[in-house]
């Protein structure tokens, strides 16, 4: 597949939800070691609505799909970290507006619309142990592979060692700053939701399906 359409941009959205709703459990533990325990709750409640709301638009449009899913994020997660992940999305709904398909360079320029939009919100950089250090890495292997199946193969792996190496950081932004070097230890749960969330895209990308 070399161009993602709007069906496949809601079928992206579900599956992150799937598979975020389906760690719920372990989010939370992550986020009880750092903040106050609620991580996996939170995310997963409002990726659930967004799947939700994007299944009962009439046939939506692209931008239409980022705009429920941001909207979700931020009104069902609530608080500083829901604002940050639906900024993720909601910088992308310009670039998706009357457009009928992605290629590979455009995703690559969403995802990266969303990281700055992040960075923007929240103030954190890479090595600040927040889902930063998983969103960047993975945009940047995605950025450098040739196609979409390589592509999302390799951002679900950057993730993944993104989100492991917050474990042996402190924290400079969220909840978990406040708890200096007694964050070292433990992985970052926003963190290890962005590699959940890639995970999820490249297990359901036609030519990556096991
Ligand atoms: P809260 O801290 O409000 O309880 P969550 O527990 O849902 O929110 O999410 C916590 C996650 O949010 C952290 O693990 C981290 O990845 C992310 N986060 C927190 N603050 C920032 C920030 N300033 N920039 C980027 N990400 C952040
Ligand atoms: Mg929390």
């Amino acid at each position: 597949m070399t161009e993602i359409g709007a069906a496949e941009l809601s079928g992206m959205i579900a599956a992150m939800a799937a598979r975020v709703g389906a760690e719920r459990d372990q989010l939370n533990r992550l986020d009880a070691a750092l903040g106050d325990g609620d991580h996996g709750t939170s995310i997963s409640t409002a990726f659930e609505v967004a799947a939700a709301d994007i299944a009962a638009l009439e046939d939506p449009d692209m931008s239409a799909v980022w705009l429920a899913t941001a909207k979700a994020l931020m009104n069902r997660m609530g608080g500083a970290s829901g604002a940050i992940f639906g900024t993720f999305f909601l910088r992308g709904v310009s670039l998706l507006r009357e457009r009928d398909s992605l290629g590979k360079a455009e995703m690559s320029a969403l995802l990266a619309a969303g990281l700055a939009g992040v960075k923007a919100r929240g103030k954190a950089q890479a090595g600040d142990k927040t889902m930063v250090d998983a969103l960047e890495p993975a945009l940047r292997a995605f950025a450098a592979a040739d196609d979409f199946s390589a592509a999302w193969s390799a951002a679900a792996a950057a993730a993944s060692n993104g989100a492991e190496s917050t474990r042996d950081l402190a924290a400079r932004q969220g909840r978990a700053k406040y708890l200096g070097e007694r964050a070292i230890g433990h992985i970052d749960p926003g963190a290890m939701t962005v590699a959940l969330m890639f995970e999820a895209i490249d297990g359901c990308w036609p030519e990556n399906r096991e």
